[in-house]
């Protein structure tokens, strides 16, 4: 780990912690060892990953109009390459996989930092914890950014999460503004009826927990000046074709479909985590990874299953940006008991607001 890999190309890992005794390679098609990410408006990158996790870090001088990179890899692969933009005196945040089974987390400089590689250190703090200062640069203007909770979460103590600082509890005033009276969106609850969609832990229905979560968002909505149309309102049977041709009708900006998940035949109460869905289009793409954000956000703990595309009918058929988003598996220890708290519906309702507003705000 103290080795240059080339002349410019120095490597930069150090611990702090003797952790070399607990390395371990992960099989190349595990998930990967970054938990989550987060740089602070101080310039301190802190990071979360598996236990005992073999880190190597690398810095780079800038070259050919990129600006000074510092990048590392994690054992395990990514699921979901991404970028975010950056700000103040960082570019861009790229998170993507350079060979099968690895993780990467690059963070560009713009060009005008320029980065002193003997001052970096990545610091184990933790056997899963680990702290790289950007000391050095300045860092007027930089906000904090990151995905995930540094702070891990332990399952067989959900309820904890409701009241853990880990967990991004949000309220009305956190949503963004948009122009009052604009936009339309269509919400619509899954199943309902003699339907019940999935059945859960406890007896916990599909129905139940998402027609309450739905009628929050249209609430939530219809207060910052969209105009909502729900598909139901209550416990009625309604079919797939009906809900499009609903949808369609309106000229809605976006459709949204709200589910919970269920694992079929089988009794994995391990398997949890949040999905969205779209079926196609940049739009819908965008719109389905505000709301995963979001809903991730609002879920630690919660494994993100990824934004994906699906055939679904409703987001198929329906000629707006369509998302269908799972909320969690009620057949999951983590997820059903959290989906069974009115007060994590309520937050749901609101990361899920968020991310429509999000949507609407850059339409
Ligand atoms: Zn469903």
């Amino acid at each position: 780990m103290v080795l240059g890999i080339s002349r410019r190309l120095a490597l930069i890992a150090g611990t702090a912690l003797q952790i070399s005794i607990l390395f371990y390679e992960l099989p190349l098609n595990a998930a990967s060892a970054l938990a989550a990410w987060h740089l602070g408006s101080d310039g301190v990158l802190k990071l979360r990953t598996s236990r005992g996790a073999n880190l190597k870090a690398f810095f780079q001088y800038a070259q050919s109009g990129n600006g000074d990179r510092v990048w590392i890899d994690f054992p395990g692969e990514l699921v979901r390459p991404r970028s975010l933009p950056g700000n103040g005196p960082v570019k861009e945040i790229r998170l993507g996989k350079p060979q099968k089974g690895f993780t990467r987390l690059v963070i560009e400089f713009n060009k005008s930092i320029s980065i002193d590689p003997q001052d970096l250190k990545l610091v184990g703090t933790s056997p899963d914890q680990w702290e790289l200062n950007f000391g050095g640069i300045p860092t007027n203007g930089l906000r904090s950014i990151g995905e995930g909770n540094l702070i891990r979460t332990v399952q067989r103590r959900s309820e904890r999460f409701l009241r853990s600082s880990s967990y991004q509890s949000l309220t009305i005033s956190d949503l963004p503004n948009i122009p009052q009276g604009r936009y339309k969106v269509v919400i619509d609850p899954g199943h309902g009826g003699p339907d019940s969609g999935a059945v859960g832990i406890s007896g916990i229905r599909e129905t139940d927990v998402v027609l309450d979560i739905s009628l929050q968002v249209a609430e939530i909505l219809e207060g910052k000046g969209v105009k909502v149309i729900l598909t139901r309102k209550s416990e009625i049977d309604l079919d797939l074709a009906p809900r499009v041709v609903i949808a369609n009708k309106t000229r809605a900006n976006a459709f949204v479909s709200i589910h919970a998940n269920a694992k079929r035949r089988s009794t994995r109460r391990d398997v949890n985590g949040i999905e969205t869905f779209y079926f196609s289009g940049k739009k819908g793409y965008r719109l389905a990874s505000l709301i995963q954000n979001e809903v991730l956000r609002a879920s630690p703990g919660s494994p993100d299953r990824g934004v994906r595309r699906s055939r679904f009918f409703v987001i198929r058929r329906t000629n707006m940006p369509a998302v269908l988003v799972e909320t969690g598996f009620l057949t999951g220890k983590l997820d059903s008991l959290r989906l069974s708290q009115a007060p994590h519906r309520r937050n749901l309702a609101l990361a899920i607001s968020k991310g429509i507003l999000l949507y609407l705000q850059g339409e």
